[in-house]
């Protein structure tokens, strides 16, 4: 038996089933961060390839070796399905998944908006959370925002670590202010290699000079490579078009031409090359300006902290769900909850 008891006080008494759309790096950091909760069972894993659906929860283990050695979780014997239209088909078959996390690429930047669509199209009900990046990316799931409410979903929107953490924390250190003047973010992330996590790099290279989301998408793994080659495996990146800035200004914290997001990311290192942090510049009500810096520890991957937070923000929105609160969110606005 896989299924999970709890007992807590939180109206949750039975673990949320959850399903994790891509299986890449952070599909499969995903996994592996509810394998050991038992207020979560993962119940469904998507991919290009395929899917997997178990009620009983996905041996997670198994699903690693499919993908890894057939390319897709949908070879996990016996509950896989090979298909090229994974999600289409998983919701298709009406299971009962209680929340998914987004953990696809936003390649082209209207993807997850585009399957969005499909969930609303679909029936289903339930909770979504992203990890999405973009400013406009986010600004697309606004547009259907009426349209969520109305299919009964709660999306929590922007819930990786930038957007996300940062921006949820940035969000709690304006209460010291009684004006923000600004929110700088700086992150490091440290990967082994950049194979890990294709999506993630491309669309990182999206935002480097002269590139766009577009060429970004349809460069070869060779162009790819040829490209961090010639940085030595390092993509700085400054001013970019992140989320962080319209969450925030949605939420009534600062305007968003005050936020800035930059960042270092070492393609073949796990070291982190700098400290992840968020400054937060405002004036008191007694008149001084201060700023509050909050800092990340080096040991912690990215996979670490966007993933923790979405589960975090999932677990939220489920309370909200069952609350009848529907419609679009994101993590400036809502308490992640932590997942036991
Ligand atoms: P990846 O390239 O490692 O994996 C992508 C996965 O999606 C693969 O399993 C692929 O098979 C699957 N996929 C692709 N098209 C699909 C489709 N049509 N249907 C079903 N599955 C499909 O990706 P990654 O590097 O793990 O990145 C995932 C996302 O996370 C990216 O959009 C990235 O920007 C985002 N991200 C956010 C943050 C944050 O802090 N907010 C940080 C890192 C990454």
């Amino acid at each position: 038996m896989n299924i999970k008891q709890t007992a807590n006080n939180d109206n949750l008494p039975q673990p949320i089933r959850v399903g994790v759309l891509g299986f890449g790096g952070l599909g499969q950091a995903a996994a592996m961060v509810v394998a050991p909760k038992r207020e979560m069972t993962l119940v469904a894993a998507a991919d290009k390839g395929g899917y997997a659906y178990s009620v009983a929860g996905l041996d997670v283990l198994s699903a690693f070796a499919a993908y890894q050695s057939q390319g897709s979780v949908g070879y996990l014997e016996p509950v896989g399905t090979i298909t090229n239209s994974s999600i289409q088909d998983l919701l298709a078959n009406n299971h009962s998944v209680d929340g998914y996390f987004l953990a696809l690429p936003n390649l082209p930047n209207d993807f997850i908006a585009n399957v969005t669509k499909q969930f609303i199209a679909s029936g289903w009900r339930g909770v979504l959370v992203d990890a999405i990046k973009r400013t406009s990316a986010v600004e697309q799931l606004l547009e259907i925002k009426a349209e969520l409410k109305a299919a009964g979903i709660t999306y929590m929107t922007g819930c990786g670590a930038t957007p996300g953490l940062l921006t949820a924390a940035a969000a709690l250190a304006a209460q010291s202010y009684a004006e923000i003047h600004q929110v700088k973010i700086t992150f490091g992330v440290g990967i082994a290699n950049w194979e890990a996590y294709r999506a993630t790099i491309r669309e990182d290279i999206g935002h480097m000079p002269g590139y766009t989301v577009d060429r970004a998408r349809t460069m070869t793994d060779e162009e790819v490579q040829a490209l961090l080659d010639k940085t030595n495996g390092v993509l700085t990146l400054e001013n970019m078009e992140h989320a962080d800035d319209v969450m925030l200004e949605l939420a009534g914290i600062v305007d968003r031409e005050r936020v800035t997001v930059g960042g270092v990311v070492d393609t073949r290192n796990p070291k982190k090359p700098l400290s992840t942090n968020v400054q937060i510049t405002g004036r008191t009500f007694e008149g001084k300006i201060s700023t509050h810096t909050f800092t990340l520890g080096d040991e912690t991957s990215m996979a670490a902290n966007v993933c923790g937070p979405a589960f975090g923000y999932l677990k939220a929105g489920v309370k909200l769900h069952q609350q009848g609160i529907h419609g679009l969110l994101t993590a400036a606005e809502v308490m992640p909850l932590f997942v036991r």
